[in-house]
């Protein structure tokens, strides 16, 4: 204690009088405060000279035993001097207490102090003390360096945030944003502060956001939700998340950040696109179509309406993939998905299965209104694909299921549309063709429909019904097509169309055919007897009977039994019969080897190809009657017609056309060279009865045909 005695001593010598210090009150000061005391007496100069220091200063600083009465210069290093020199002149200046902070670097560490300059002035109001109280604030400056690198730490994290970060208080008003949350809404911060946060929330979300608001409160819990909250001129689908901001166990605010989502939904209906759509052409893929059944089932079951679902094949793309390649292939189904498209409203959708079939649902329809769909896609298929400056032709074949009639389920009715688009296929292509509707309604149960079918032969329901085939030069009549009508007792008088694949499916085909063979061989006999003269029958055989194994001894057997001339029975094939080149050829030279007549039934619709017509032994080509239909209206179907007449002729055969119903496309036809001509205009196909009275007249008996006769 000799230093505080010195002081003393040295105030009690000098200036004692004015400072009256308790003892004790030293002791205090000099031994136990953590501060560090300086005191430190201001003469002119201005030089600070040292008075008096507490046990705490000398520890904490440089300052040599022997300090008393030495000056700041003497005592302190030049840096640290000139520092202190300014800080206890401004005291001195304006004699008021200045307060600043001291850095200062001891043993390599940085220590902070706070130092409180108190001026003492004497009576006259000179400054003649100073003292200088320092307190060690390192702790508390590192704290608070830590405090704010963690506050810049946590605002970098808010304010680079790709997400948008809103500080709500209580009620809901936002007063802190980030940047991201300026981009994402379009707004500055300024437009948005004080707003309430709501009412970015879309209508439909608002009260859902509110009433998570008041649970993240209550229970200072986080919520979340996804929404869409107003942009500018838009909406953005976000994801929300409330956090609440809980200082000492109380809620201040709530933090809410959106994610914004657009992306993820953009790829998120990328993904459902590509899961429902065709890649290459961009239509809905079968997947879509039976979700779209499903729906239309529920629809149509509630409003008792029907629905028509066609299945569409390209005939013959085969061909083209086989050619010309998939490229162009794909080309080619990429223009078909355009064309069928043309079709497309809100009643009706286009799908692609796969490979060259596409189906159309067509929703609130009709049979009638299904069945003007199906030509208006044919027609408009009639027109040429272009494809780097080349022409392709396609057409396609249509089956068509309806709901409810043709199946309950989405499966049934894709079979079913399936099982008429091949029947159409089949049956020469370029057709549309309902799934056995006309039998549904009549006759539910298809079982017991074979079942009357197995019975019809027995039972003498099947009939033929004959068709005059009229020679267009000299109108003579001497050949017949016949055309199979099942006359049931309980079904009514059936279409061959309707029970003919029926029988192709049940195997019937073959003993329905070869009595076809049989009564037809049976007609020739008694009209050739009857008319003294050389009647020819032609009967349709479906590419089953024609695959039949004793098919040509079936014929021959029928041919013998009545003695009649071979070339007097025709054999119609469609051109899908003779598709497999291999089974086709023997048949046919088997046929031909017997003597009967060949004719390729609706010629130009199937699978026209020029190589068969000069391989196979075929006599006689059938226009079909699509190309007919339209000959004088339609300049490419005249063309067709015209060009199968030409080919025909060239190939030594004869050329029959089917379907003719007006005078003006006989004439037609007879000015393009074809040789006969069969239709409603001459006749319908009549029964053998009929035919005999016909054979009564005059006219007809000199194998003139009366025109328009049976119409
Ligand atoms: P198809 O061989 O092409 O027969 C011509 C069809 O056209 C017949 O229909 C005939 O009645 C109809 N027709 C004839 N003239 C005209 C006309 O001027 N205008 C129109 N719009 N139609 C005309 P049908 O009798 O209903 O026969 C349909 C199909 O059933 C036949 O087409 C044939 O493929 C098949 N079919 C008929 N009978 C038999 C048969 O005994 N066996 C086999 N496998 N199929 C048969
Ligand atoms: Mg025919
Ligand atoms: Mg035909």
């Amino acid at each position: 204690m000799k230093e505080n005695n010195n002081l003393i001593e040295y105030l009690n010598k000098k200036d004692a009088m004015s400072f009256k210090l308790e003892r004790i009150v030293f002791e205090i000061m000099f031994k136990h405060i953590k501060d560090r005391i300086f005191v430190m007496k201001a003469e002119a100069g201005p030089i600070f000279r040292y008075i008096f220091v507490n046990e705490e200063a000398y520890k904490c600083t440089n300052i040599p035993l022997n300090y008393i009465g030495k000056t700041m210069k003497e005592v302190l290093g030049k840096e640290v001097y000139k520092r202190l020199q300014k800080e206890y002149i401004k005291v001195l200046h304006q004699k008021k207490e200045h307060v600043f902070i001291e850095e200062l670097t001891r043993n390599g560490s940085c220590y902070y102090g706070e130092c409180v300059l108190t001026p003492i002035s004497d009576e006259n109001g000179e400054v003649r003390f100073i003292v200088g109280i320092t307190r060690d604030i390192t702790q508390l400056i590192i704290e608070q360096k830590k405090l704010i690198e963690r506050e810049q730490h946590y605002r970098s994290i808010v304010e680079n945030n790709l997400d948008a970060i809103f500080a709500v208080d209580l009620d809901g008003s936002i007063h802190d944003i980030n940047p991201a949350g300026e981009k994402i809404l379009g707004c500055t911060y300024g437009q948005m502060k004080g707003k309430k946060i709501v009412h970015l929330i879309t209508g439909k979300n608002a009260p859902l956001f509110e009433k998570l608001f008041v649970i993240c409160q209550t229970t200072k819990t986080s919520q979340s939700l996804n929404c869409l909250v107003s942009q500018k001129s838009s909406f953005l689908p976000v994801h929300i998340r409330m956090i609440p901001s809980v200082v000492h166990q109380e809620m201040r605010g709530i933090y809410i950040i959106m994610k914004d989502m657009s992306e993820k939904t953009k790829s998120a209906e990328k993904i459902r696109f590509l899961a429902f759509h065709d890649q290459l052409t961009g239509l809905y893929n079968r997947r879509a179509l039976l979700e779209e059944l499903q729906v239309e089932i529920n629809k149509a079951q509630e409003a008792g309406t029907q629905f028509a679902l066609l299945t569409i094949d390209l005939d013959r793309f085969k061909y083209i993939n086989d050619n010309f390649g998939h490229i162009v292939g794909d080309q080619i189904l990429i223009k078909v998905a355009d064309r069928l498209l043309e079709f497309a409203d809100y009643r009706l959708s286009v799908f692609r299965q796969g490979g060259d079939e596409f189906n159309i649902l067509l929703i609130e329809t009709s049979k009638e209104e299904t069945s003007l769909l199906a030509e208006s896609i044919l027609s408009r298929f009639t027109e040429s694909f272009c494809l780097h400056a080349q022409e392709y032709y396609i057409t396609p074949s249509i089956g068509i299921s309806m709901f409810p009639i043709d199946g309950a389920g989405e499966e049934a009715l894709i079979k079913n549309a399936d099982e008429a688009l091949f029947r159409v296929k089949e049956r020469g292509k370029a057709h549309y063709q309902f799934y056995r509707s006309e039998m549904n309604r009549k006759e539910k149960n298809v079982v017991s429909l074979e079942t009357n079918l197995r019975k019809a032969i027995q039972r003498h329901e099947l009939t033929l019904y004959y068709q005059p085939q009229v020679n267009l030069k000299n109108k003579k009549c001497d050949s017949f097509e016949a055309l199979l009508r099942w006359n049931s007792p309980t079904l009514g008088l059936i279409s061959p169309a309707d029970f003919i694949p029926l029988a192709e499916e049940t195997g019937l085909i073959i003993p329905i055919g070869s009595w076809v063979i049989e009564t037809a061989c049976k007609q020739i006999k008694n009209w050739s007897k009857q008319f003294r003269k050389d009647i020819r029958i032609a009967v349709n055989i479906s590419p089953k009977q024609f695959q039949q194994s004793n098919f040509i001894d079936m014929v021959k057997s029928s041919i013998e039994k009545y003695s009649i001339q071979p070339s007097s029975l025709e054999i119609e094939i469609t051109e899908g019969a003779m598709q497999n080149t291999l089974e086709a050829i023997p048949v046919l030279k088997g046929l031909k080897d017997l003597g009967v007549v060949i004719s390729v039934d609706d010629f130009g619709t199937g699978y026209s190809s020029l190589s068969y017509i000069k391989q196979f032994p075929i006599d006689v080509l059938k226009i079909d009657q699509s190309f007919v239909k339209d000959v004088l209206e339609n300049d490419k179907d005249a063309a067709i017609t015209t060009t199968i007449i030409h080919l025909g002729q060239n190939l030594g055969m004869e050329v029959i056309a089917e379907g003719v119903e007006r005078r003006e496309q006989a004439d037609f036809l007879l000015a393009a060279n074809c040789h006969k001509a069969q239709g409603f205009y001459f006749s319908k196909p009549l029964p053998s009865e009929e035919i005999n009275q016909l054979f009564q007249h005059q006219s007809f008996r000199n194998n003139i045909i009366i025109e328009k006769k049976g119409d």
